[in-house]
């Protein structure tokens, strides 16, 4: 069995730190001094070090090139007012990564390697966690298959790493969405709820062909009627309508089960929103916008947080918005901020030292 005492250290002689102006950070640019890497070989994980940033050396038969088992996570540290670094609900992603793993039959990763050995990481390149407002270290666990075959079958040998990212705000200002009635992201007894390599390649075409009618991302609906509206991107999405919060629900198993999603409903409810997790129609939507009950419209998600969403096109159908006069998405982003930067009360145990 493996045990965290296992982890190997190698440092970089010389940071890359000085070098980088943690004023200016497009998103995923940028990379610390130190990854995480492991290796799974004769049905156990093994070779657990954390080393220098470096390239991977890999064959051209690398089985996750040709057949896509590769699945990936998304999460956050910050520091806190006496510059400590903190990890946010890292446990709920640890869980959705072997949630995923299960779906693309890949072996489950040990808490000991993606929970201790991020906080190991995250600790070793703490210095690297940017303290302006807004800006903190993005964190991308990822495993893929590493047979050199090609076959098509599960691999039986796999690696897995961690590698993390100073960050900026991701899209600061309000987006623009286009209602998707043609192409589809997910079906029930397909592989939506799983945060799988292929499922972000698959979306891109039809994103590309909003972007070029002048939107910012599409709003998936459901592949049968398109009619239920599911997710946005890489971000769920919640509608404020009247005094709830309605989004649509992880029955169907066609969309990923945010860590933010989840947060923020919880903040909602404590704001006093009645929470609704349910089937959501576009004709729903559209009836409460000409009955002026659509209040607001945000996507949320680790890389963006809270989004602002200011127009929503459904067929020759526009709903605008007037994000300035908002007051709830702000005040969620403002308290979930807070409380990532330990400024506010963590009273759901959210934030984990590194
Ligand atoms: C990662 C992701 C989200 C957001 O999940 P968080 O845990 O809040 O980051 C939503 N939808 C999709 C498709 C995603 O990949």
């Amino acid at each position: 069995m493996f045990a965290t005492k296992d982890i190997s250290v190698t440092k970089v002689e010389h940071s890359k730190l000085q070098n980088l102006n943690l004023d200016h950070l497009p998103f995923g640019k940028y990379f610390t001094d130190h990854m995480l890497e492991a290796d799974y070989e004769n049905g156990e994980w093994k070779n657990v070090e954390i080393k220098p940033y470096q390239p991977l050396v890999i064959s051209p038969s690398l089985a996750a090139l040709h057949y896509g088992q590769s699945i990936f996570e998304g999460i956050k540290a910050y520091k806190n007012q006496k510059g400590e670094a903190y990890i946010f609900r890292p446990i709920d992603n640890y869980n959705r990564f072997n949630i995923s793993a299960e779906r693309m039959q890949m072996p489950p990763i040990p808490e000991d390697i993606f929970i201790e050995g991020m906080k190991q990481l995250v600790a070793l390149d703490s210095n690297w966690i940017p303290s302006q407002p807004d800006h903190s270290l993005y964190i991308r666990p990822f495993m893929f298959s590493s047979d050199e075959v090609i076959g098509v079958r599960p691999s039986e040998n796999y690696k897995f790493l961690i590698i993390l990212s100073p960050t900026g705000p991701y899209f600061n200002a309000p987006i623009r969405i286009y209602v998707e009635e043609n192409y589809v992201r997910a079906v029930p007894g397909g592989v939506g709820y799983a945060k799988a390599a292929g499922n972000y390649g698959a979306a891109m075409y039809a994103t590309a062909q909003a972007k070029k009618k002048g939107y910012d991302q599409v709003l998936w609906t459901d592949a049968f009627e398109h009619k239920y509206v599911q997710e946005i991107g890489t971000m769920n999405v919640i509608f404020i309508i009247g005094n709830k919060a309605i989004t649509p629900d992880l029955g169907a198993g066609t969309i990923l089960a945010g860590v933010t999603r989840n947060s923020v409903l919880t903040l909602l409810q404590e704001m006093g929103y009645t929470i609704e997790e349910r089937p959501l129609s576009i004709d729903e939507i559209i009836d409460a916008y000409k009955a002026r009950e659509l209040k607001e419209v945000m996507g949320t998600g680790t890389a963006a947080t809270i989004t602002l969403i200011k127009e929503l096109r459904y067929k020759d159908f526009t709903m605008k918005f007037d994000t300035d006069k908002w007051q709830v998405a702000p005040m969620v982003k403002s308290w979930l901020t807070d409380i990532r930067e330990g400024k506010r009360e963590d009273k759901y145990g959210w934030m984990v030292k590194a």
